[in-house]
């Protein structure tokens, strides 16, 4: 590697000085742009290329992440450039150069607050101080950038902003303001039946952010729902109980006279696509805990549409029967049907059952020739809380999902999709089982997933 000499304006040094300098700012300049970009909720790339949001923010984190680096090279070299020319002290009194050096600053300042523990175990805090410090960042990163010519890149990112933030503005008011939700809780999860002014209908896969709007909670705070249905005008959702704004709503319902209040809410959606496994002969839809919403809403949507001929197997591993009222409407439409065989894998909570159920496996209305799996059966104890679902097949074990992709894969007369939405083990396990299995079956073979956390 040489420097140019008919560049040299001073010594080699210093030319190495201005080259690293200079590409390092261009690229970091240029890079703020992505950055924004994959960072929105209505990020156009999402439309064109059928990204999920999750992909997005990889792409958000890791381009951020490197202009953070081209920014701090800049910084850095230019100091020791300013330093050895005596310059040091201008680098303060000059406004752009001041703003460069409070931008790269600001910007590591983001980078450390967004490390995993904090965006997990502080998510709005996360949140707050992420789109504050970025607008700060911005209004610097101006200035910086204004008399070197590169102001068009501050506009572009003031746009897409303002695009998303129009966009979701939008998608809130088409379901109308201060819609009625009645929430209804159980022990873990409560179910939210929102009634929306314009009912948009959600593809199946897809999900809103719910807003609380109501002066007794942070109405600004916005989170994620796999929506299951527009069912009777209603949308409905199935939540779990996490630490903040699902915990204040469950408290809210669990304390109220039937476990159920009123609440209003808006609705900000719909977002994400459809998984594309309707055209497949053998699907296979599999749900874990709370990931049964978006499995849910795939499995009725595939059945509604289901061809002659078409299979569908719908596992569900949860813990707790009482859980299984809360979709006991779209359990009793998906047993109905002749396409599917639904498959419960339910653990009671060990306060609501004492005994060691492990082995224990319990049937009801189950039409055994039609299962795949060889799983055994047999009749054991009732509950209401069963009772009030019409599903076929509730089992009381652990199921091996390794092993029910891999029958299932190398018995399907034809092609073969695996649908999951869970935990990350659970997840993990299925996409091992397909990626191992895939050749095993006697068409093409698909793996899908839906992941409820970009944390
Ligand atoms: C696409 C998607 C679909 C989802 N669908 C469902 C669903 O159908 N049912 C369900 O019960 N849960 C779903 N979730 C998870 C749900 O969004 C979180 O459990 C909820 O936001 C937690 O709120 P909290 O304040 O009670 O949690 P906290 O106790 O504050 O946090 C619990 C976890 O949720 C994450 N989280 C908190 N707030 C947000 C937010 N605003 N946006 C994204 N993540 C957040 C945190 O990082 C943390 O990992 C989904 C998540 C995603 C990303």
């Amino acid at each position: 590697m040489d420097v140019f000499r008919e560049h040299l304006t001073d010594s080699i040094a210093k030319q190495w000085r201005d080259y690293i300098r200079i590409r390092a700012a261009i690229i970091a300049v240029v890079l703020v742009v992505p950055t924004f970009l994959f960072g929105g909720r209505n990020n156009i790339l999402m439309y064109i290329s059928g990204w999920s949001f999750e992909t997005c923010n990889v792409f958000h984190r890791h381009i951020g992440f490197w202009m953070f680096w081209q920014s701090a090279v800049h910084g850095i070299v230019f100091t020791i450039d300013y330093t050895i020319r005596h310059r040091y002290m201008r680098i303060w009194t000059k406004l752009n150069l001041r703003s460069g050096a409070i931008s790269t600053m600001i910007a590591s300042v983001i980078v450390m607050l967004a490390a995993f523990p904090i965006r997990h175990y502080y998510y709005e805090f996360f949140l707050a101080s992420h789109i504050i410090l970025a607008i700060v960042f911005a209004k610097f990163v101006f200035y910086h950038a204004v008399d070197r010519g590169y102001p068009n890149y501050v506009y572009a990112l003031v746009a897409i902003w303002a695009f998303d933030r129009v966009i979701r503005l939008v998608r809130i008011c088409s379901h109308g303001l201060y819609l009625n939700a009645e929430v209804t809780a159980n022990a873990d999860i409560m179910t939210i039946k929102v009634k929306p002014r314009f009912d948009i209908k959600p593809k199946p896969g897809q999900y809103g952010y719910l807003y609380i709007a109501d002066l007794h909670y942070k109405f600004w705070e916005s989170h994620p729902f796999s929506v299951i249905e527009s069912r009777d005008g209603k949308y409905h959702f199935l939540v779990g109980k996490e630490g903040g704004m699902t915990r204040w709503l469950h408290n809210r319902a669990i304390n109220s006279e039937g476990g159920t209040t009123n609440i209003r809410v808006m609705v900000e959606g719909w977002y994400g696509h459809e998984p594309a496994i309707a055209r497949y002969d053998t699907v296979l839809i599999i749900g874990g805990g709370i990931g049964i919403t978006a499995a849910m809403a795939t499995a009725l949507d595939v059945v509604r549409k289901a061809r002659i001929n078409q299979h569908v197997f719908f596992y569900w591993i949860l813990r707790g029967h009482a859980n299984l009222e809360m979709v006991s409407e779209q359990l009793s439409e998906l047993s109905a049907s002749s396409h599917i065989d639904v498959t419960i894998f339910c653990r009671p909570n060990a306060s609501a059952e004492t005994e060691s159920l492990d082995e224990k496996i319990i049937t009801y209305n189950a039409d055994e020739s039609d299962s795949t799996n060889s799983i055994s059966k047999k009749k054991s104890q009732s509950s209401a809380s069963l009772e009030a679902t019409s599903c076929p097949n509730i089992v009381e074990t652990r199921p091996a999902f390794g092993q029910i992709i891999a029958s299932t894969i190398s018995d399907a007369p034809g092609s073969v999709a695996v649908f999951t939405c869970g935990p990350g083990t659970l997840v993990d396990e299925c996409r091992r089982a397909v990626t191992e299995n895939a050749g095993n079956g006697r068409g093409r073979v698909e793996y899908f997933e839906d992941a409820f956390s970009w944390a």
